[in-house]
């Protein structure tokens, strides 16, 4: 097998404002792994704030043996062949692993969703995310989202009540709403809640530190609408750790390190009772259509990465009725454009 790797700098169409950071594009690293007459594709989206850069995927990347995989592969043993070259870049892991099923379901001649024992028609509606901002871009932003069904609003600045209202004035989509750990006082946080929910919102994530297991549990407690977990929720161990804590869990594929494990961590989630949301980074359309070949598995979707984004160097996936449409084409499904 042979890898292949450039950098790339995914362009946002505006800049992204989230509580604690902004900016106005992603550091990528896009992978190619071939074998016989098919290459496979994958994407590492490495958002500042998760510690991962292009010379940190350079560096990892210059220490992995592309002949240790063999087909059929054996995910579970390469996710463990790679965890044991350096802990964490789950981002550039997850681009080895999304290469690995895109190939696997080339050489299968099979979709990477039938693979996963995904159904299509189970596909949830994907939300549109709009960042932090003033009430006249805020408004200029949902004009992007009017193929959208649902919005996913970033709180967490002091002025949620007056973002939303703003929202509210442009549109009546249901919404989801991410605090990314931007709240503090739980009584405040409670009423909160409740404020949301008669705004239609339909789950509220990662309201306060990731580190505050008591305020998030007691949040989950009483809270009339779900509470999702997302910084405090990364691999799969961390899936057990949700339980009591939230409602349910957003998996990523850059943070669960590739699509095997963000499958177990579906299943383990399960079995725990927990939803699931199935969330993304600023991505092109190779690590969105990888999440959304496990989506039909899970409860919502959050995968607007190609949406919000200018430069995507892979063809834009059909996107009907406020979903991605899985095709039948072996592997991904992925074209460069
Ligand atoms: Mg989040």
């Amino acid at each position: 097998m042979q890898l292949t790797f450039q950098p790339f700098e995914l362009e946002l169409n505006h800049p992204f404002t989230i509580a604690k950071f902004s900016r106005t594009s992603t550091p990528l690293m896009l992978l190619q792994i071939a074998h016989e007459d098919y290459i496979g594709y994958g994407e590492a989206s490495m958002v500042p704030y998760m510690g991962e850069s292009q010379q940190s995927a350079i560096d990892f990347l210059s220490r992995v043996d592309a002949h240790q995989f063999k087909y059929p592969f054996d995910f579970a043993g390469i996710i463990n062949y790679l965890d044991n070259i350096a802990p964490g870049n789950p981002a550039i892991k997850a681009a080895i692993d999304i290469a690995l099923h895109d190939l696997e379901g080339k050489l299968k001649q099979q979709p990477c969703w039938k693979l996963l024992g995904s159904d299509p028609t189970r596909m949830p509606v994907t939300s549109f995310t709009i960042g932090i901002d003033t009430p006249a871009v805020l408004i200029e932003k949902l004009k992007d989202a009017k193929n959208c069904k649902i919005i996913k609003v970033k709180l967490g600045r002091g002025s949620d009540k007056e973002l939303i209202s703003t929202i509210r004035s442009a549109t009546n989509a249901p919404l989801f709403v991410d605090a990314n750990q931007g709240w503090t006082d739980r009584q405040q946080s409670l009423d909160m809640t409740y404020w949301l929910q008669e705004q239609g919102v339909l789950l509220i994530e990662q309201p306060m530190l990731k580190t505050d297991l008591d305020g998030n549990a007691w949040l989950t407690e009483h809270s009339p609408i779900p509470i999702i977990g997302d910084e405090a929720v990364q691999r799969l161990a961390d899936v057990e750790k949700a339980k009591g804590v939230y409602h349910g869990i957003n998996i990523k594929l850059m943070k669960s390190a590739g699509m095997y494990e963000a499958h177990q961590m579906i299943l383990k989630a399960k079995e725990l009772g927990l939803k699931v949301l199935v969330g993304c980074m600023s991505e092109t359309s190779c690590a969105t259509l990888a999440a959304a070949a496990l989506a039909p598995q899970c409860d919502w979707a959050d995968l607007d990465g190609p949406l919000l984004t200018s430069n995507n160097p892979f063809k834009m996936p059909e996107f009907k009725n406020g979903k991605w449409v899985l095709n039948d084409e072996p592997g991904l499904g992925i074209f460069a454009r």
